[in-house]
Order: C-alpha cells, then structure tokens, then sequence
C-alpha cells in the first residue's frame, strides 16, 4: 500500500515517523549513508526540478511540509533500513497535506472516516506524538487489516479501527463526544494518480474544456454520484457535535469532486466553514479553481496539486466550525 502512490516520475517523498525519530536524526542518518542535503533555496522555475531531477543521492527538506524530506524521481528507498524499521514512511507530498491541514493537538481525539490503507491515520499519530485517541474508520475489512499492520509497522499506539460505513456511525455516540478533529479523504474518481495515464489525460481535457465531447453520460453520472457521497461525508463528519476542524481530500482533478463538493457543502450549512488560506498549507502556490460555485476568495483558500509539481493530482480544503459571531454575520 506505501507503493500506491509511488511512480517513475514523481519525486519521491520520505515522510519522518515523529514517533520513532527526528527530522535531524534522519538527516544526519541519510548524509552517513552517503546522500547528500541540498538547499533548495527560493530561486523562481522550480528549483526543486533543477536542484533533484537529473541528480542521484541527494536530498533536501520539503519548503512546505516541516516532517517531509524529498528525493529525486527514481530513487528506491523501500529496502533501506530507515524504511523497514519504521522510522521514515514513502508517501507521497500530496497526501501528507491533509494530517497538517487537520493540525490534531497533542492528546485529542480525532477521526478518519474512511481510513484504510492508513497511511493519513499514521500522520495523525505522529503529528499527535502518540497521546490522544484516533478513532479510523472503514468500511472494507482487508483495507483496515492493512491499516492494522501499517500503523502497527509504524508504533501507533493510538488507532481505534473499525469496519463500518462512516454514514451508519452515530455522531450523538457519547464515545465520540471528545471528537475535534476529521480527517476525510472518502473513495474518489482517482484521477490524480500518475500512473492512470487515461485518466489523467480525460481529466486534463475535462478541465480545458468542461461539458466537451468526451464528457459521457455515464463518467457524469458518476462524478455526480462519487460528489454526492463525497458531500454526504463531509456533512456527516460535521454534525459530530465536537468537531472544530476538518480536512477534505480528493486524489482527482475533477472540478465536480473538489471545488464542487467544497461549495455544495457550504450552500448546505452554516456552522462550518472555509479554513484561512494561512492555515491551509499557505507556502504552496497552486490553490483551488474559481470554478463549480467557489469564489475567487474560496478558491484561495483550498490547495490542489498536479504532477508538474512532481506529486499526484490531488485536492485538500480545510473547514473550521464558526464561532456564534461568525454564523451571525453570514
Ligand atoms: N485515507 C487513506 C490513506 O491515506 O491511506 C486512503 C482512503 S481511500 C481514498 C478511501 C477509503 O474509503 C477506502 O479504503 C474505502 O474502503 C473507504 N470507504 C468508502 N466509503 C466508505 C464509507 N461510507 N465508510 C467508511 N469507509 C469508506
């Protein structure tokens, strides 16, 4: 499952196992086994591409995300040690945006909906340095065996995983009363994934040239259909009477699962609403599309990513409850 999103021409992200270790313990152990730390520094024209890309055995820390580390395309790290003893996790940057958009404090409660393979449950845990409660839900029982195992690998202590359907969970459950915190990255169209080379090229031309030729009513219905349970979860996560902030994430490319969800999602209720674009991994340059009901300044504050950023196609918006004043004035 780490290898899911892994492929020849994305860099290759190493994501620090804060239970394990520190970000300057592997450093340090990367540069004794011979791999270089290189400054990305703040050139413009992706410096990242020039300062990795034809170069082996290098490294920098990631610009965006403090536990991140990046490598240059290619480099295979699942046989090092670092990686079989579980202090670093191969994931890609993409999905390591959602746990530092949730922000889960130290010893609080949080929730995955729809968690399985877990490599977003772990984050959370490292990000919550072990002390808390994550409460991660699935509803397929071989996805959450994995979950098991993967979070096990990686010193979670933490995980409660349960095999059920996110919808049927009672968000009244008084368990579930300490909740603050959701993470929800439901089922989605995939379309961000590299290696789906179809249907990144569909997705391309879907956002060139929404409602064009290649638009079949039958990929419609089911973008329609994926964004109405993709809707349903996110209204769901919000009636946990506790909850104060959530992450919603896609790895599609698709309008209608990102933007739109975020905007259908805002038309349905009112005491949620966008995070600050400051609080939504704000050093990163690409945000959201002003398209399927998002405004300019919506649309400022969600985050997409794309493969000539060297990660997946990927989509993460960050919703915080609002205090009674804020409700007010909407
Ligand atoms: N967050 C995971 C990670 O980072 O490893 C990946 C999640 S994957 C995109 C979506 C997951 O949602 C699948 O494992 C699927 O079984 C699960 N799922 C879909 N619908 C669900 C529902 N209604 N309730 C709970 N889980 C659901």
């Amino acid at each position: 499952p780490a290898h899911l999103c892994d492929t020849a021409s994305t860099f290759r992200y190493v994501r620090v196992n804060l239970l394990v270790t520190s970000v300057d313990a592997i450093i340090k152990a990367f540069q004794d086994d011979r791999y270089r730390l290189v400054d990305l520094g703040q050139a413009e024209g992706g410096p990242m591409h020039q300062v990795l890309a034809a170069k082996s055995r290098v490294f920098a820390c990631d610009p965006d995300l403090n536990d991140l580390l990046v490598f240059p395309p290619g480099t295979d790290l699942h046989a090092h040690p670092l990686f079989v003893n579980g202090s670093i996790v191969l994931q890609d940057k993409a999905s390591c945006m959602p746990a530092h958009v949730v922000q889960p404090a130290p010893g609080s409660v949080a929730l995955d909906a729809c968690a399985a393979p877990g490599n977003k449950t772990s984050h959370m845990a490292s990000l919550m340095k072990n002390r808390g409660r994550i409460f991660a839900f699935d509803m397929d029982q071989r996805r959450l065996d994995t979950l098991v195992q993967l979070t096990g690998n990686a010193k979670c202590k933490i995980i409660k995983a349960q095999c059920t359907n996110f919808l049927d969970v009672d968000p009244l459950d008084p368990s579930y009363a300490d909740v603050e915190y959701a993470l929800l990255d439901p089922s989605c169209s995939g379309s961000g994934i590299v290696n789906r080379q179809d249907a990144l090229v569909d997705s391309y031309i879907a956002i060139v040239n929404p409602g064009g030729a290649n638009d079949a009513r039958s990929s419609e219905t089911r973008a329609q259909n994926l964004a109405e349970f993709q809707t349903s979860i996110v209204l769901h996560a919000m009636r946990f009477p506790g909850v104060k902030r959530i992450s919603y994430s896609t790895c599609s490319v698709h309008a209608e699962e990102n933007e739109g969800v975020v905007a259908r999602v805002l038309q349905s209720q009112s005491e949620f609403g966008l995070a600050a674009a400051d609080q939504v991994i704000p050093t990163w340059p690409r945000r959201g599309l002003e398209t399927a009901g998002l405004t300019k300044e919506q649309a400022a504050c969600v985050v997409r990513t794309m493969p000539e950023d060297g990660t997946n196609g990927f989509f993460v918006a960050g919703f915080v409850r609002l205090q009674p004043a804020d409700i007010a004035s909407t």
